[in-house]
């Protein structure tokens, strides 16, 4: 049935949010002829991820853009939609390790600037990947240690474990890559859950053979946008919803000048921005309480691009880790046909925040006097330099996604994807496979969808 903007005819199943949750979700209900309305508050889909054409007309992923083995489904979805991978620059090639003001050069996967450094840290992340083995993906509030180890922050367990100092900055580089957070800002519950539910903390820190292994080719948003195409005037967007109100025989879904009327509604947007929607009648207390306990991490994305990839030419890949911010980690992010060259960093956890409060030219500044150290003087000189503040985005509001502090598991972890009343939940935060990633939202997505078939099948 058509449903004219602004009418309160009934569809089956209403989508709040067209990130890659929201787009699958409505993908699998239409396949199987339900009717479906998706609102989106931005003017365009992909949610996290948002592949933009800069002044010189390259296009850059400012927002998600790796997959890597094991996101099965973003691969499949991507692979329908015609939209090919290639792999990310650099694997053979030699990498910097910055730390205590000395570039020390290596090759392969692990950095060899201190050999005791990195075997402590080595040792931490086997460690770490034993005791997640006991956390159920599904339920991480019910471990045998749930209550011991979401009692205590990341911080807290690198502190009484790791020894070296060099270690403690290492292993916190690696926290912050992966979670966009500091390690006392995250329960070692959740580090366990979200590092198991990607196939390990080395998987997600890891290049080759894990996380960052291959990029989209044109962007990951031509995903999104393909999918969109095909769910044509379904998707609605510049409209923001505010309030769900829910009866015994329907849903409605309300925004500043629009009202939408189904008989189920799925909300795709991260917990604390799913507490900012208003609900009538209100959110049973748990589930409202793990809105308020489930903070979005602290991200900008920045990529500054060169005439030509000049660190290729030194043998170099692009990639440094560094102890020294606000740049401590960079990738080769130059487009797959080899020109213009370009470095990717993200400015992460506290420094994300302090830098958000900073101007556009001094971060700029830091960013390109962090580039000239580790790769020269040629990089003093960027032909662009484009940054995404993911903190500052309105429909976002922080990156990659949401972060549980201690105690948020063992306390409401439960109510992360049940159902209350005709209101189901998605997005990547209520992943068990791939949690906080793009393939976690496909995977959010298609879960969803087949809990609203069961339920719909059973009412109709
Ligand atoms: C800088 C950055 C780098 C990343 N890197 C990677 C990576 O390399 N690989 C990877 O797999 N993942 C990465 N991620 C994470 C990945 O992008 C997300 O996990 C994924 O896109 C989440 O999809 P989603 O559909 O669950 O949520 P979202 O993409 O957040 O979708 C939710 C949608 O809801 C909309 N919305 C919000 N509020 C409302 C409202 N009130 N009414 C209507 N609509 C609303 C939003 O605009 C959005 O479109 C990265 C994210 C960022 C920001």
């Amino acid at each position: 049935m058509a449903l004219t903007w602004g009418e309160t005819d009934a569809v089956d199943v209403i989508v709040v949010g067209a990130g890659f949750a929201g787009l699958t979700t409505a993908r699998e209900l239409v396949k199987v002829g339900r009717s479906v309305t998706v609102v989106e508050a931005r003017d365009r889909v992909g949610g996290r991820v948002l592949s933009h054409t800069t002044a010189g007309g390259l296009v850059l992923d400012v927002g998600g853009q790796w997959t890597g083995p094991g996101q099965d489904r973003i691969i499949a979805l991507a692979e329908e939609m015609g939209v090919e991978s290639f792999p990310t620059y650099g694997g053979d090639k030699t990498h910097i390790d910055y730390a205590n003001d000395q570039r020390v050069l290596y090759k392969g996967a692990l950095p060899e600037g201190d050999p005791a450094v990195y075997a402590e840290v080595f040792q931490a992340i086997m460690t770490l990947t034993q005791m997640s083995e006991e956390v159920p993906l599904d339920a991480p509030w019910t471990a045998p240690h749930a209550r011991e180890w979401d009692a205590q922050t990341m911080q807290g367990w690198m502190d009484a474990n790791l020894t070296l100092e060099g270690a403690k900055s290492r292993m916190a580089l690696a926290i912050e890559a992966v979670y966009a957070v500091e390690p006392h800002d995250l329960s070692l519950l959740h580090m366990l859950f979200y590092a198991k539910s990607g196939n390990g903390l080395l998987t997600l820190v890891s290049t080759e053979g894990g996380a960052q292994q291959d990029r989209f080719d044109g962007g990951a948003q031509s995903v999104a946008i393909r999918v969109a195409e095909q769910l044509g005037e379904r998707v609605r967007l510049s409209s923001p919803v505010r309030r769900i109100t829910q009866d015994a025989n329907g849903v409605d879904v309300e925004g500043d000048d629009f009202s939408v009327r189904g008989w189920r509604c799925v909300v795709t947007v991260p917990p604390a921005l799913a507490g900012r929607i208003e609900y009538r009648p209100a959110m049973p207390a748990l589930r409202d309480q793990l809105t308020q306990r489930a903070p979005m991490g602290s991200v900008i994305k920045v990529q500054v691009v060169y005439e030509t990839p000049f660190w290729r030419e030194e043998g170099l890949s692009g990639r440094v880790v560094s102890d020294t911010g606000p740049v401590r980690i960079t990738f080769d992010n130059t487009p797959r046909a080899g020109s213009p060259g370009v470095l990717v960093t993200f400015i992460e956890g506290g420094d994300g925040r302090r830098y958000s409060c900073a101007s556009t030219a001094e971060r700029r500044l830091a960013v390109v006097g962090c580039m000239t150290r580790y790769f020269g003087p040629r990089a003093s000189e960027p032909a662009e330099y484009v940054e995404r503040d993911w903190c500052a985005e309105e429909y976002s509001r922080g990156c990659y996604g949401a972060v549980f502090p201690a105690g948020t598991w063992v306390s409401c972890g439960s109510a992360i994807r049940e159902p209350v009343g005709r209101i189901h939940w998605a997005g990547t935060e209520t992943a068990t496979v791939n949690a906080g990633y793009i393939d976690g939202a496909v995977r959010s997505g298609e879960r969803v969808a087949a809990e609203l078939l069961a339920t719909l099948a059973n009412n109709s």
